[in-house]
């Protein structure tokens, strides 16, 4: 993700009133069925530092289908089936799925039909036949998805002028679907997606089918890779699929607002360069397509759904942007599939890995083709390091969201501060060893998850050092150590940090 400077969005009288039917939703997913088992069902998670209820023990998804039909009014509820394949881990006589906002109309498992309530944001589960450990399982649920969120809660749906996206980063999935709505379990994704005539649909992956019967028409895409459930996306609006060829062939594909089409041309040509670009820094692209969706809305931020990176229109169209910084912000996006998709954190508190990385050749984009010194970027980033590190936490421990804040863990301790980190590795271990890391990593890594200590272990075993007292201090520090190379850097009381850096918001 990436934070874009733009003024709040006025809230209408109209969304205060739509909270209130969102909140009766709510209500009314609650109480639907009750569970047979005697103990109160209770929200589960995977034990995540920053969001203590996302994920659930017990068992590993290997495969969504997603089903979604869409009435063309962007306020309504989505009619939806989520269906989950897993692998049993543990003896379960109940499933928690994480899930909470919408209704639940009826849960099967294998085929049975299941009891099921609501506690928390978790979705309980409870199958006729307990589950034993080291089986397959089937889960069915039939559902509504909506839309419209309460203020204090943004979803996973963006609503534009003409559709729906989606933004599930980092713990929204569930207000979209049923789903182990952390990082570390990822799994395939089938999406069938039914609008309207003239509206064309989109997600994650390659089409498989398109279904035309009597005034609506079915989509149906399919991800070749494993991926988390916060890079999930669905786009649906009156919008134009741009085709061309990237590098050895690459299927580049974009989706953007058909009357904007001609005005985002100029900026979707550049792509397939910048990823050539990126293989010839870490390898090859990791994924079956890769392309922009234009969101004609205002998010405040883009987003690198795997295949399909989100972007607000506006970055493209907005003069007061420099040609510039929104080819470096193009570039964070492309990156972020190699680090962050392709490569998923595993846990929350290893956000640095993505945005650090994303923010390195965002910045390395702009030395090396815009005349932008990444030297003196590093330099106004330390001089601020240690406030970012007051306010948001040490790059790899960064402090838990603020309740009702839109930047949630998106703080700049993850973005330049965690670049910063990855210069100060760069002067440590030297240019070639760092650049051999850097491939390395998401070779070795390609389609799983990691940790930072999988990060420390790898830059170890490639530089030949033991490099623990190096990482501890400019990972968990307070106060963020001397510049290896830089004795005069020093920590300044004020920002001087170059506009593009303030972009990132606090
Ligand atoms: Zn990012």
């Amino acid at each position: 993700m990436l934070h874009t400077p733009h003024p709040p969005t006025p809230r209408s009288r109209a969304r205060s009133r739509r909270r209130l039917r969102a909140a009766a939703l709510l209500a009314s997913a609650v109480s639907v069925c009750l569970v047979a088992a005697s103990a109160p069902p209770t929200p589960l998670g995977v034990g995540d530092r920053l969001f203590p209820h996302l994920g659930n023990p017990g068992y590993d998804v290997a495969a969504y289908d997603l089903s979604f039909t869409y009435s063309g009014s962007n306020t309504k509820p989505l009619k939806a089936v989520t269906t989950i394949d897993a692998w049993t881990t543990a003896d379960l006589n109940r499933v928690n799925l994480d899930f909470a906002h919408g209704t639940v109309d009826s849960v099967e498992v294998d085929g049975e039909p299941a009891g099921f309530a609501t506690a928390g944001e978790d979705l309980v589960v409870t199958p006729e036949d307990a589950l034993d450990e080291g089986e397959w399982t089937r889960i069915t649920v039939r559902h509504s998805s909506d839309p419209v969120y309460p203020e204090d809660r943004q979803g996973g749906w963006v609503r534009t002028a003409d559709g729906l996206a989606m933004a599930n980063q980092a713990d929204v999935a569930h207000l979209v679907f049923p789903c182990n709505d952390h990082p570390s379990d990822k799994a395939r994704f089938t999406f069938r997606v039914t609008a309207p005539e003239g509206l064309t649909a989109v997600a994650n992956g390659l089409p498989t089918g398109v279904d035309r019967t009597g005034g609506s028409t079915t989509w149906t895409y399919r991800t070749q890779h494993p991926m988390a459930t916060e890079l999930a996306q669905v786009s649906i609006g009156r919008s134009t699929v741009l085709h061309r060829a990237g590098p050895h062939g690459l299927p580049v594909r974009d989706v953007v607002p058909t009357k904007h089409r001609a005005a985002l041309e100029p900026w979707l040509k550049k792509t397939p360069d910048q990823i050539a670009w990126m293989e010839k820094k870490v390898g090859r692209y990791p994924f079956e397509t890769y392309g922009l969706l234009m969101a004609d809305a205002t998010t405040g931020f883009e987003l690198e759904t795997q295949t399909l990176s989100l972007f607000e229109r506006e970055l493209f169209t907005e003069p007061a942007y420099p040609k510039w910084y929104v080819e470096s912000i193009m570039v964070h996006e492309l990156a972020h599939q190699w680090f962050g998709n392709s490569v998923s954190p595993a846990t929350w508190s290893d956000l640095w890995l993505n945005e650090g990385h994303a923010t390195w050749y965002e910045a390395l984009y702009a030395e090396e083709t815009a005349d932008k010194p990444m030297e003196a970027r590093m330099k106004a980033a330390y001089g601020a390091s240690d406030r970012w590190r007051t306010a948001g936490g040490p790059p790899a421990a960064p402090k838990p969201p603020k309740n009702g804040s839109k930047t949630g863990i998106f703080r700049s301790n993850v973005y330049d501060g965690a670049a910063l980190v990855l210069y100060a590795l760069r002067q440590e271990i030297g240019r070639p060893a760092f650049e051999r890391l850097e491939a390395a990593w998401v070779g070795r890594h390609r389609d799983g998850t990691a940790t930072t200590s999988d990060f420390v272990r790898l830059a170890a075993e490639i530089s030949g050092r033991d490099l623990g007292d190096f990482f501890q201090a400019w990972l968990y520090g307070e106060k963020t150590p001397p510049m290896p190379g830089h004795p005069d850097w020093k920590p300044t009381a004020t920002d001087q940090a170059p506009a593009a850096q303030k972009a990132h918001g606090e």
